[in-house]
């Protein structure tokens, strides 16, 4: 991109959906999706991804939380995944290469019983001000939750400690599932 007859790499649909692009790359975003049929796919598929999370993933804390099967497609269409899997309360030290064009970690969570789960995210670099995503989809069999990470945004952060929790959404109020600790360096 800006050259409208080559698909757009995963990442600059991801920032087109976001009205993040540049406007020439906007420009070229908009006449290739007219004549590919297969990235017109690809971004139904992104905007599928909930809205509801779409202002978290753009704050660039976290991150949009998807589908197992929809990361599994993104691999086999050739696109190099970084992946991270939690056990449930677990920490990681995390950091991306060059070469990754997506973050994928892979939450593992107690989900027995659970209908709708939060997600609630805050950095170090923002202490107090926590990112709250509502009703994110997750597996019940897998028991797992899935989140992309905007790597371009990524790659941007300084060090930090990023906290995540995810909370049952019960009739008797939240429960705490699992907190996820990620120590990032760039
Ligand atoms: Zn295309």
């Amino acid at each position: 991109m800006p050259n409208a007859s080559e698909h757009p790499a995963i990442a600059t649909l991801l920032d087109y959906w976001l009205h993040d692009s540049d406007a020439a790359t906007t420009d070229a975003v908009d006449e290739h999706l007219m004549v590919c049929d297969k990235c017109g796919r690809r971004l139904d598929e992104i905007a599928a991804l909930s809205d509801a999370v779409r202002d978290a993933f753009r704050a660039g804390v976290v991150a949009a939380v998807t589908s197992g099967p929809f990361v599994q497609h993104l691999a086999a269409e050739g696109l190099k995944l970084r992946v991270y899997r939690l056990e449930t309360n677990g920490s990681v030290n995390c950091s991306v290469a060059p070469e990754d064009d997506l973050l994928v970690t892979r939450l593992q969570v107690p989900t027995a019983g659970v209908t709708r789960i939060d997600m609630l995210a805050e950095s170090s670099t923002e202490p107090g001000v926590q990112h709250r995503a509502e009703d994110i989809p997750f597996d019940p069999d897998s028991g797992e939750v899935v989140v992309i990470e905007n790597i371009a945004r990524v790659r941007a952060q300084p060090a930090q400690t990023l906290q995540v929790t995810l909370l049952a959404m019960e009739q008797s109020g939240p429960r705490q599932l699992g907190r996820y600790t990620f120590h990032h360096r760039p």
